[in-house]
Parts: structure tokens; sequence; C-alpha cells
């Protein structure tokens, strides 16, 4: 079996080094906020070009604490995109606010700019953009929209670490980004992690509070905050593999860059990739077709995994019945669908050619 993404065998790269990590924690006894933290913090800013960054439990709270951080709650709406992992939704929620859902664009699968005007409303205070499968949104559009409206600009990074937009890197896109290191992500940790990156020094403040009890100094609780902090087992692992993350984006790159030329099935539709986003770091390697349940049994049968990203879209989920009688067609279209190849940075180019073979061989009966 040609496997959707080895992860074992991604971690396994950097064995040493992770041992050499955790034995250096081990041995400090210092387990909660450390120096790790504070360095994986200062060195993930930087990679990203912003003055800062937090460390935190993981994606979805890092989303959570930026909307709380902004004083984004009750009454207040904030638009999203209709197909994004419900995480991105699930943060507007938590914080009592609205999420408004907004289509995307049928070819990027990124939430269209053209339809966000019609969804703000005096009560909107900001737009959360989703850079979807590794590719950024069309940021300036967005920009002219905020400015006009003034509103927030939060991004959801969780599938877009290394991702350019002209010369800025995704997470410096914004006034706040939201990253994940779930394992799967292009950066991944071993287990939960994720972090916040900003140049606002005000909401920085917040967040660094909110994520330790709301608290500036110990014993000291500016707000009813959350216990959300990145592990500090987890930061030197996760600045061991930044190193190697544009060079895993590459990989990346240049599966996708194979794919995008040999693969010629009438019944497959390619990924568009936008000129602007001059860098596509192909979290997933996202093709449609009309013929999805006969295209993945077809290709298990041929020995490659292939999974959904994703199969319900957020207003069909159970979660939000209240949602359920609104139509999103062209999210519906998307996930009805989409199938994603297997793309990693440790594939081997016979595993590459052999699902390019097997992809242009299909056809649906
Ligand atoms: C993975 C993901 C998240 C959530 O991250 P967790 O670390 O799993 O909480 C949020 N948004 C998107 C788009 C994701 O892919």
């Amino acid at each position: 079996m040609i496997p959707f993404l080895d992860l074992k065998k991604i971690n396994l790269r950097h064995e040493d080094e992770i041992i050499n990590s955790v034995k250096r924690v081990l041995q400090s006894g210092w387990f909660i906020l450390g120096q790790e933290v504070t360095q994986f913090e200062e060195e993930f800013a930087a990679y990203c070009g912003t003055k800062y960054a937090v460390g935190v439990a993981n994606g979805l709270d890092a989303l959570e604490l930026i909307i709380r951080g902004y004083d984004i709650g009750p009454g207040d709406e904030v638009i999203v995109p209709s197909n994004t992992y419900i995480a991105s939704i699930l943060s507007v929620s938590a914080n009592g606010a609205t999420p408004v859902l907004v289509e995307p664009d049928l070819l990027t699968y990124n939430i269209d700019p053209a339809k966000i005007e019609a969804s703000i409303t005096p009560k909107t205070k900001a737009i959360l953009v989703v850079h979807l499968y590794g590719q950024v949104c069309n940021m300036e559009k967005i920009h002219s929209i905020s400015r006009k409206h003034n509103l927030k600009i939060i991004e959801d990074c969780a599938q877009s670490h290394g991702a350019m937009y002209k010369n800025a890197r995704s997470g410096n896109l914004g006034d706040a980004a939201a990253f994940s290191f779930y394992p799967g992500k292009n950066l991944g940790a071993l287990g939960d992690a994720g972090a916040v990156t900003t140049n606002d020094p005000i909401l920085y403040e917040t967040i660094r509070a909110l994520r330790n009890y709301g608290s500036h100094k110990k014993y000291e609780n500016l707000y009813k905050g959350y216990n959300s902090r990145l592990d500090e087992i987890q930061a030197p692992i996760l600045r061991n593999k930044l190193k190697y993350l544009d060079a895993d984006n590459q990989k990346r790159r240049d599966i996708a860059g194979y794919y995008l030329k040999k693969i010629t099935n009438p019944h497959v539709m390619l990924p568009h990739v936008e000129a602007e986003a001059s860098s596509h770091v192909w979290h997933v390697f996202v093709i449609r077709t009309a013929h999805r349940e006969a295209f993945i049994d077809y290709m298990t049968q041929q020995g490659v995994q292939t999974m959904i990203h994703y199969p319900i879209p957020p207003h069909k989920q159970e979660a939000y019945k209240e949602w359920e009688s609104r139509q999103y067609p062209i999210s519906e279209k998307i996930h009805s669908e989409v199938v994603s190849l297997p793309i990693s940075p440790v594939m081997e180019q016979v595993h590459v050619m052999r699902v390019v073979e097997v992809v242009n061989e299909f056809r649906p009966l």
C-alpha cells in the first residue's frame, strides 16, 4: 500500500535530535513554559517575519484565543469560509460570536473575496481566512475589504506553514494568525501543539496571559483565562523540525509539480495554483472527480491510500443543525467531489510515479 502520509517515517528522520531534545528537557527539570518554549516562540516569529509568537496547546485554542483577545463575543459576527475544517468555525462559536459563512472560489477552494462584502453587517468584527490545503488566500482583496469596513483579519494557518504571499509568509498577512502543529501538519509535533503569531503588542500580551489562566504575573489574574500552553517537551522537537520545514515544503512542491504535469485523466480535475500564491505548501494535494466513490475504491484496489478533506460541509454537521436548511452549493459541490492523493516530504519517487500511472488509468464505469 502506498500510504497517504507516513508519520512514523517523517519523524524517525529526526530520531536522534528528538531523543536529545527530550533528554534536555528531562534534565532541566522544567516542564511548563520554560526556555525551550521561549526559544521556539522567538524562532517561529522570526521564521514567519512577525514580531511575536505565543505557543499554545493546539490550533483550535490558537484561533479561540485570538478571537477572545480581540474581545469578539456575543452579538458579534465573524466571516468564515463555508468549506473549512470545522475547527475554524468552532473557534467563533466557542466565543459566543456568530460565524457567517461565505462561499469559496471553486478553483482555489479559498474564500471568494468577491462574496465577502454582501455578508458584512454592522455586527461584523473580523474576517477569518483559511489558507486551505496550503495555498494562501487572495490577501490583497481581503485587505482592501478589511480597511474599508474596519475589520480585523485573522488567519487560520493550520495548513499553510511557510507558504508565501508576494514576499511575506502566511502568519504575517493579517492582524493575527493561528497555527496548529498537530502531527499531520506541515510542521508537526509529537502530539498536540499550536501557536499565535502577530505584530500587535497588545494582543501579544493579552494572549500570553490568556493561555496561562489569564495571569500576567504569578497569582495575579487579569482575565478569566484558560490553560492552553505549548508543552515544554514539544518545543525543542518543533525547533528541530522548523529547520527542515522549507526543504520539506520544497519536496511537497516537487511532488505536486510532477502530479500537475503528469496526471492527464479527463475524469480528474487538478488543483489550480494562483499565480500570486508564489509558494503553495501543499499540505494536501486535492483533486476533484464526479465519480468519487468509484475512484476511491479503484485507488484502494490498486494499493494507493487516499483521504477526503472533507466529506461533510460544516453546515451539514449535526453540531450546526441550526444551519441545515441553508444552501452553500459551491461548498457542497467541493465536499462531494474532493479526494486527496498521497503527498509528503518522505514519499518515494517510485511511489509518486505509481500514483500518476494508477490515476491516469482510472475509468468510471
Ligand atoms: C488542523 C486544523 C485546525 C485545528 O488544529 P488543532 O491543532 O487540531 O486544534 C484548525 N483549522 C484548520 C484549517 C486545520 O486544518
